[in-house]
């Protein structure tokens, strides 16, 4: 079975380049040929990289290929989200999200097949992990969105996906070492150049990961909150019991300050009498002093036999007041595509909704 070179770093590529035998002195040019040709030009086949030799095209050709991971189904919404059921080279499944807005287009990425963490509201939640993705297959989600969009060798301003947002399948920190390549490649001036501004990482707050994440990389920070004291969030959010709001908090000081006050955005799923109420929310304001932050409310999104109810919309609005009163940025999550299970908390690979036993479950 042939390899696929999406998701392969410059370092991968000169491997490989050396391993042919290709000379020192053009090792240079032809990695950001290769790499050009994969990841800006969006090329589906080796041979359509013709600014390398044919004998070079021919020798790659032995054992790889560029082609895209199986769409096996494609939901558009009529707010206009799109999600893609992407089928994998072993048959799991994972889902991926394009939602546009006025003057951008967010992809939501799958880090994990499944999740760990068990968060109760949380539909993938439901589901085991079953394994972590590679680079190449967080790398290839991009890909077959932007086959799909059309978007390729687009520059910045008239990109249709503008803004990654690691907040699909999975705890993204669970999956660092892939997931750090990934977005690598993503963000490589020669490839699509996104902007690390424009890339988001969301996390339940895996607290080691996210000092590592912030030497690392520098992207944008959201943490999964939920809630403002530990009782609570050790219900909501478990992984709370080994990673406490408390220490929690002083990780993401630190991280803000090493990162040039960069805000950090917390998430705050509203739920009907569990989190909402507005002393929960001034307490929100005190416990996040000091750390330079906007704060996402997320309408909690249902699926079937969950526990929850979403907030009341007029709940929401004086949560979300109060908030800004304290001086805080608080947008209310719009949601989308909850018509074709897209929004936030709704993915789940296809086979598990239709109860179909998955493939080579495992537990990390
Ligand atoms: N594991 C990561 C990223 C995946 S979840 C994390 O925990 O952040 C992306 C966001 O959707 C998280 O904030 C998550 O808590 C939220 N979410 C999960 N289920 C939801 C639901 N049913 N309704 C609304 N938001 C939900």
């Amino acid at each position: 079975m042939k390899k696929s070179l999406i998701g392969y770093s410059r370092n991968q590529i000169s491997d490989l380049l050396l391993s042919y035998g290709i000379k020192e002195k053009d090792l240079k040019m032809r990695i950001t040929q290769i790499f050009h040709g994969i990841n800006y030009r969006g090329f589906q086949k080796i041979d359509e990289i013709t600014s390398i030799s044919k004998n070079l095209r021919g020798l790659l050709g032995e054992n790889f290929t560029l082609e895209r991971t199986e769409i096996k189904k494609e939901l558009i919404s009529k707010d206009g989200t799109i999600k893609w059921l992407l089928s994998l080279e072993d048959k799991n499944e994972i889902e991926t999200v394009y939602i546009p807005e006025k003057n951008r287009g967010s992809l939501c990425i799958s880090s994990q097949v499944g999740c760990t963490l068990k968060c109760s509201f949380c539909h993938t939640g439901t589901m085991p992990l079953v394994r972590n993705l590679t680079a190449s297959e967080i790398v290839a989600q991009v890909f077959s969105a932007k086959d799909k969009l059309n978007d390729w060798q687009k520059n910045s301003e008239n990109r249709r996906l503008s803004n990654i947002i690691l907040m699909g399948m999975g705890e993204p920190l669970y999956n660092y070492e892939e997931v750090c390549k990934a977005i690598k490649i993503l963000v490589d001036p020669e490839g699509i150049n996104f902007s690390k501004r424009k890339v988001t990482l969301s996390t339940a707050g895996i607290i080691p990961m996210i000092e590592r994440l912030g030497e690392d990389l520098g992207i944008g920070l959201a943490v999964s909150l939920h809630a403002v004291r530990d009782d609570i969030r050790n219900k909501l959010v478990p992984i709370n019991k080994k990673y406490p709001i408390k220490d929690l908090l002083s990780a993401l000081k630190k991280y803000a300050k090493s990162n040039q006050s960069r805000k950090i955005t917390f998430e705050y799923v509203m739920l009907k009498d569990i989190n909402d109420s507005l002393s929960d929310a001034r307490e929100l304001c005190r416990i996040i002093s000091g750390i330079p932050a906007k704060i996402n409310l997320i309408p909690f999104n249902p699926w079937p036999n969950n526990q929850y109810q979403c907030s009341d919309q007029k709940k929401i609005r004086a949560f979300s007041e109060v908030i800004s009163n304290a001086g805080y940025s608080s947008p209310i999550r719009k949601p989308r595509g909850r018509d074709i299970m897209a929004a936030c908390g709704q993915l789940i690979s296809e086979s598990r909704r239709n109860n179909r036993p998955l493939q080579g479950s495992i537990n990390i």
